[in-house]
């Protein structure tokens, strides 16, 4: 997983700055002993949750595409992710599920939840989350089709009183074989069993 990793970023004592003048401005006293360590932590813990910016989900799905004929439907379903929304930076957090039909190429299935952290460690919309987790399969492993779909639930919408607690939203992506009906409804059924 990514958050175990040390993090070691060239802006951390700058970050430092921005959150003590932030936690300032917000009417704490910065200086007050349970909050002396948290521009730190805060700074750390914004990095992590960005990581996915300095890495290559395209690479990962590359070097682990082996030769494989066969050519009916792999799920992988059930992939917790934890993102922040671009627009309040908020998290929003849930499940990925992912399904391709092989066209002479597979990949790790850990290979797969790998490309979802990566994305999902960015600052995010879930509609192009779940647009990117799509293109990054498609573009490498070249399958017959693609098709994701990523439910989840929106801390911005539920802290904030937008939205009902515990409303979950569904986006849901496909390219070629799921362009019908039929294939996607396996899908569907498949991952729906839980
Ligand atoms: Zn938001």
């Amino acid at each position: 997983m990514l958050d175990k990793e040390e993090v070691n970023s060239p802006h951390l004592e700058e970050l430092m700055g921005h959150y003590r003048g932030i936690i300032s401005l917000l009417g704490e006293d910065v200086q007050r002993e349970g909050l002396l360590k948290t521009p730190e932590r805060v700074a750390k813990a914004m990095l992590t949750l960005t990581k996915g910016y300095t890495m290559d989900p395209h690479e990962v799905l590359r070097s682990a595409k082996f030769k494989e004929e066969y050519s009916q439907m792999v799920i992988v379903k059930d992939i917790d992710f934890f993102s922040l929304c671009e627009h309040h930076m908020l998290p929003f957090y849930g499940k990925v599920h992912v399904a391709y039909i092989p066209n002479g190429y597979i990949t790790g299935l850990s290979k797969i939840a790998r490309v979802v952290d990566i994305f999902s460690h960015r600052l995010q919309v879930q509609e192009r989350m779940t647009l990117q987790i799509k293109e990054c399969i498609q573009q490498t492993l070249n399958p017959l089709g693609v098709m994701v779909v990523v439910e989840a639930k929106h801390m911005c919408m539920q802290m904030r009183g937008v939205e009902k607690q515990n409303s979950i939203t569904t986006t849901s992506d496909f390219t070629g074989a799921f362009n019908q009906a039929k294939t996607r409804e396996e899908f569907m059924n498949l991952i729906m069993h839980k």
